[in-house]
């Protein structure tokens, strides 16, 4: 494991930093207020390549390695201080795009990745069930056969991007008797499928600027072309998929935790009580020595696990530990940050409330602390 950048991963660092830094950091105070999602930015990430990433150059991909792709996403949560619009990107490519790319049909890949890549179509994962968040695959929803294809009934919830989605990436049972293995199959449902809605959208406390909300489907038709992975295969999908999101959207929270790590370097040099800097006092220090190390062990833990990943290793104790150890780690982070700027690290203006408030999700999505604690002890015989 070599874990130093060749001189075209720092010059991909350093272009999408810069275009963050440059395009996407506009207003972002107000956008939160607003619960504003900007589809012109969103356009402008496609142009730039980082919708489809590791999605092959064919299909309209950037054609990345896992970890090179891990390398920019870190740069986008780096540069760009939009957390909601970094996790919308993350919420279309890593459980959406990824799949398609790996599981879809020659037919599917060629019909969806382009837009979906390009900027030009958004997309949603919907597996969260009222009744089934954390037991996913005790969920519901119902996928019946009818003729040459399947009839989709029920509601799913909390669907990033879900009242901005043009398609929706569906899990649903198909085989109630067979169950996890075998018996959920996953549906690319697009927007205009008759019986398939956008239902509620949810306001939040973070991740302002992420649209999220219910999608509702009503005895929805899709034809077979429609399947994703087989019928059947829609643990397997979804397996590859939660593989991608622990380790590449949690490369993203490595970036923020750089950034917010640096503002506080920097208002510990320059701000003084009692005759001297802030950062001169223990208490202060330390706390900011704990931001390093955190933020160092999460990165390596994330291109460990991007590397592997890379590797076609098997992952996915390495991704529950990646994900469980950086978005604990976020958060101690943004909370330290609130806490070394003070009262101003309180208020609106400086930017690291928001932080907080964005990180407080990343111990909920993509499997909760509690449940990744489980799937480790699983690992180790428990
Ligand atoms: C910002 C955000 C974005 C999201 N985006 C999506 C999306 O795009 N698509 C999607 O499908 N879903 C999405 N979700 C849903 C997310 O995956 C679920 O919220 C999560 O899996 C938890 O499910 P739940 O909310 O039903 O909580 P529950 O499963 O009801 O859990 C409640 C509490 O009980 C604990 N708990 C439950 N079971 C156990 C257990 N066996 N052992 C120990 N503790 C347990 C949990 O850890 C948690 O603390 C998103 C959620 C958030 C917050």
């Amino acid at each position: 494991m070599n874990f130093s950048l060749t001189e075209e991963q720092k010059t991909l660092r350093e272009s999408i930093v810069r275009f963050a830094r440059n395009e996407l950091n506009e207003d972002v105070v107000e956008r939160d207020r607003t619960q504003t999602f900007r589809r012109d930015l969103w356009t402008k990430c496609g142009e730039m390549g980082i919708l489809g990433l590791p999605i092959p150059e064919e299909y309209g991909g950037s054609g990345l390695d896992p970890f090179s792709t891990a390398i920019a996403l870190e740069a986008l949560g780096y540069g760009c201080g939009d957390a909601g619009l970094v996790f919308s990107i993350s919420a279309h490519l890593l459980p959406c795009v990824v799949p398609i790319g790996m599981f879809g049909a020659e037919e599917q890949k060629r019909r969806l990745l382009p837009d979906l890549c390009g900027g030009k179509r958004i997309a949603a994962n919907a597996m969260t069930g009222p009744g089934t968040g954390s037991d996913a695959f005790g969920m519901k929803k119902r996928a019946v056969r009818d003729g040459k294809g399947f009839r989709l009934t029920g509601t799913k919830m909390f669907c990033s991007n879900g009242p901005i989605a043009d398609l929706a990436v569906v899990f649903a049972v198909t085989d109630p008797e067979k169950g996890y293995h075998g018996g959920i199959t996953t549906f690319l449902v697009e927007k205009e499928t008759e019986g398939f809605r956008a239902s509620q959208k949810f306001e939040k406390m973070g991740l302002r600027t992420s649209p999220i909300g219910e999608l509702v489907l009503e005895n929805a038709f899709v034809s077979e072309d429609a399947v994703l992975g087989g019928v059947g295969g829609g643990a397997a999908v979804f397996a590859h998929s939660m593989d991608w999101e622990r380790i590449l959207l949690f490369a993203t929270h490595v970036g923020t935790m750089e950034r917010l790590l640096e503002k506080a370097v920097e208002y510990a040099r320059t701000r003084t009580q009692f005759g001297q800097p802030i950062g001169k006092f223990q208490a202060v220090a330390h706390k900011i020595a704990d931001m390093k190390v955190r933020l160092e062990a999460a990165r390596l833990l994330v291109y460990r696990s991007a590397w592997k990943l890379g590797e076609k290793k098997s992952v996915s104790m390495d991704a529950s530990i990646t994900k469980l150890f950086v978005s604990e780690s976020l958060l101690e982070t943004a909370l330290d940050t609130v806490q070394v700027l003070g009262g101003y690290g309180f208020m609106t203006e400086y930017e690291v409330e928001r932080a907080l408030r964005d990180a407080i999700g990343s111990t909920i999505y993509s499997g909760t602390s509690e449940m990744q604690r489980n799937i480790i002890a699983r690992w180790l015989g428990l």
